[in-house]
Order: structure tokens, then C-alpha cells, then sequence
């Protein structure tokens, strides 16, 4: 069978182990029934998530132009502490800044690789870290606007990192932690402001991932340069898919490309 639509990152469901579904054009695919069979991966065109025309994607899956115009990708996503909705301040879409800053947010730390800490939405719970491939991850704030998580965020991560060795992740080459553990030691750091908002008693949430074999050394897919990838897949972690010859294929990163994928 062959399916086509444009990539956006799986979409999960969190049981044991996580379930996944891949969107192509209406057919969901449930990516945990496909382990250990074949399939392949064409590329077709580009198709920008906002805009819809077939033009070269540049991040995210937006075209060059909509990237530096959409309010989903303006810098205080990535840099939470930028946020000012909170002072009616516009960045480039003051209602839209209002409905995703001006609600609950989480400070949490994940261990995917080695522990990081890191800002999401409450709502984006557990999505945030099935999609991170985290095995196991806590909250250590919960605060009700985003500027608060992103100085929280800054503050700590003077004391843990926050970048995720994907290589590591995806070999499974990773330790179990005792994350509370971890979390209260970073309580002292957390700014005045954010304080009152510290989750003292929470346990840390365990997350298992469809994966029959991990690979020992693994290349990564790329679209641009192999428009026709067959394999066996072997697993999947975070938004990884993991064949039988150690290549992985990151479904995030190819957002707004139109692919054909045959089962
Ligand atoms: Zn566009």
C-alpha cells in the first residue's frame, strides 16, 4: 500500500509503550504495527505548513518567508524568558501570544540522554516528553505564564544542561536516574518569583518506547539528499524511526515535506 501526505510529527498516545500515528493525508497510520516489516519513504514536494505552496522549507516546516512572519515561530518559543504577553507587549500577534503564553507551564527536567531541563505547556503533558524520547522526566514548577517558566529555565540551567545527546538517546546508551532526587537539589536555584509555584511531592513519570532492537551506530535519513529510503523498521523514540541498518529517520525535522510512504 502506498500513502502520501506531508510530514508533522507523530502523534502519540501515551500507554505501554507509547503508540504512534503518522498523519498522511487522512490515513493514520499506526507506526507500532509496522515494526519489523519494510516500508520506504519518497520524497514528492515541499508543502510550507502555513502557506501550502511547494517551496523549499527552511525550519519547521514553513517556508523561508512564512517562517519570519508566523506568531508560532517568533523567539520567545525557543527562548521562553522573551515572553511578554504578560505586559500586553506584542511580538508579532498580540492575541495569539496571549493564548499560548498566558496559561500553565511546566519546568521539568527529562532524562533522554543525560538529565535537561526544559519549559512546555501543562497541556503538552506527556507529549513533550514521548516526543523528546525521554525515558523518564518530573516537573519541578508549575507556573502560570510562560516568562515565569523561562527565567525558572535560565536559572537552572546554570546547574543542569539542557541539550539532549540524540545519539545517545537513540542507542539507548541512557542511566536511570532517581529524578526527584535530582529535582530537590535544584530547588535553591529556582528564582524568587517562581518560588511559590514548586511541585514538592510529584513522582517522576516513566515513559517505554516501541523499539525491538536498538542499533549500535546510527546515520541519520536525509531527505534532501536520499529522496528513496526503504528499510526495516525496527522501532520508534521520540520522533525517531529506527531501522534494522542503523538509519534513523527524524519525523520533526522534515515537517512540510510531502512524502510517500510504502507499507
Ligand atoms: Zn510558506
Amino acid at each position: 500500500m502506498k500513502y502520501s501526505g506531508v510530514l508533522k510529527k507523530m502523534t502519540t498516545e501515551f500507554i505501554s509503550p507509547v503508540n504512534y500515528y503518522l498523519d498522511m493525508g487522512g490515513d493514520f497510520l499506526n507506526m507500532n504495527q509496522l515494526i519489523n516489516k519494510t516500508i520506504s519513504i519518497g520524497f514528492v514536494k515541499y508543502q510550507c505548513l502555513a502557506c501550502g505552496e511547494d517551496k523549499k522549507i527552511f525550519r519547521q516546516g514553513f517556508c523561508y518567508d512564512c517562517f519570519y512572519k508566523m506568531p508560532q515561530t517568533g523567539d520567545w518559543i525557543m527562548r521562553p524568558e522573551l515572553s511578554t504577553a504578560h505586559l500586553d507587549i506584542e511580538d508579532r500577534d498580540l492575541e495569539f501570544e496571549k493564548q499560548a503564553q498566558l496559561q500553565p507551564h511546566v519546568v521539568y527536567l527529562a532524562n533522554s540522554s543525560d538529565v535537561k531541563v526544559g519549559v512546555t505547556r501543562k497541556a503538552q503533558i506527556p507529549t513533550r516528553w514521548i516526543d523528546q524520547g525521554a525515558h523518564e522526566a518530573i516537573e519541578i514548577v508549575e507556573v502560570p505564564n510562560r516568562y515565569l517558566a523561562g527565567i525558572t529555565e535560565v536559572a537552572l540551567k546554570d546547574h543542569v544542561g539542557d541539550k539532549t545527546n540524540w545519539r545517545r538517546m537513540l542507542t539507548n546508551n541512557v542511566k536511570d536516574l532517581n529524578l526527584a532526587e535530582e529535582r530537590d537539589k535544584l530547588f535553591a536555584f529556582v528564582p524568587e518569583e517562581a518560588k511559590p509555584y514548586v511541585i514538592e511531592n510529584n513522582k517522576e513519570t516513566e515513559i517505554s518506547f516501541p523499539v525491538e532492537k536498538y542499533p549500535q551506530k546510527i546515520k541519520s535519513l536525509n531527505l534532501d539528499k536520499t529522496q528513496l529510503y526503504q528499510g526495516v523498521l525496527k522501532g520508534i523514540k521520540g520522533q525517531y524511526l529506527i531501522f534494522e541498518d542503523g538509519t534513523v529517520f527524524n519525523v520533526r525535522n522534515w515537517e512540510g515535506y510531502v512524502v510517500e510512504v510504502g507499507v
